[in-house]
């Protein structure tokens, strides 16, 4: 009988993929059968072809939740799985785009993951409007901590708030997701990721890397994580992942209200009396919106 044992994938660069198994030590294996799709975080059961010594992933266990990203076909396919901890990057510069920072704490929810809203280049200074933003979503029960990764200030208490996850950092482009991990990654390890990336000889946009960091805990990143579009078919369909939407639409009258114009909703008598934030209620407006029109082309006939 060939060896066979559990393991989880920490580095995947197409087919070409590393895994970690109980004791800590990695491998390097290719999934078996073309049927097998696989992403940085899966856990997966692994058999050793014992004429080759080859190690193939054999099966994939199921995912406790996986990120989403719409793919060409405008369905949804995982970037990462069995994540704990979604990290949203903002800086004042390039100017914050709340729809967006919604629409991953949407994801986010809907995932059932937890997420942390990192506030970066503090040395700039926060304009009112972003602290008013801030403010909202710490209303909301949501996370926010403030660092500067040129100067290496916040980047202990970021630390501290990684240990014992496995996360993920997202923002949009020059917010400083480089430079973060730059901060918390050893060199060594960065390049070392980067080494298996040049053996496979192509850069795909999927490749990922798990990282340890120093402090405990885990991070995934990979270019093609760090500004993925989460997809909208995969929120989930009552509330789309807005908290408020969700405690607010359980007194709505009608059990499949889109809290848009049905008579008797709560939400909007919510968003009425102030108890909802407009900006938030226009965000869940366009991600339901959105949402309708890509269901609505998914449906046979
Ligand atoms: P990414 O695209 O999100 O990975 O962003 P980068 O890490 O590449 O950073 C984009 C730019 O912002 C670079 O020029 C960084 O030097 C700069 N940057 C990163 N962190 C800070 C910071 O804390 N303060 C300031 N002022 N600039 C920063």
């Amino acid at each position: 009988m060939s060896e066979s044992f559990e393991a989880l994938v920490v580095a995947s660069y197409g087919r070409h993929l590393q895994v970690r198994d109980a004791a800590g030590q990695r491998h390097n294996a290719r999934p078996f059968g073309r049927k097998i799709s696989l992403v940085c975080g899966d856990r997966v059961r692994c058999e050793r072809n014992a004429q080759n010594q080859e190690l193939h992933v054999v099966a994939t266990l199921p995912r406790r939740n996986a990120l989403l990203r719409s793919n060409a076909r405008g369905g949804a396919e995982a970037v990462v799985a069995n994540i704990s901890l979604l990290v949203i990057v903002l800086a004042p510069r390039p100017a914050p785009d709340p729809f967006m920072v919604d629409r991953y704490l949407a994801a986010a929810a809907s995932g059932n993951i937890e997420a942390l809203l990192l506030v970066n280049k503090i040395d700039l200074g926060i304009e009112p409007e972003l602290d008013r933003e801030l403010a909202t979503w710490e209303r909301l029960g949501y996370g926010v901590q403030r660092c500067a990764a040129r100067e290496a200030r916040g980047i202990a208490e970021f630390a501290q708030r990684l240990r014992g996850h496995t996360a993920v950092v997202v923002g949009q482009s020059g917010v400083g997701k480089s430079s973060l991990l730059g901060q918390l990654v050893p060199l060594a390890s960065i390049e070392t990721g980067e080494l298996v990336r040049e053996e496979e000889g192509r850069h795909t946009t999927t490749a990922s890397q798990l990282y340890e960091l120093p402090l405990g805990g885990e991070l995934i990143d990979s270019p093609g994580v760090r500004d993925f579009a989460p997809a909208i078919t995969a929120l989930e369909p009552r509330s789309l992942g807005f908290i408020e939407v969700d405690r607010a639409g359980v007194n709505c009258k009608f059990q499949d209200c889109r809290h848009m114009q049905e008579p008797h909703c709560s939400v909007r008598a919510a968003l009425e009396a102030g108890g909802i934030d407009p900006r938030r209620y226009e965000s869940y407006r366009r991600l339901r919106r959105l949402f309708e029109d890509l269901t609505d082309a998914q449906r046979p006939g």
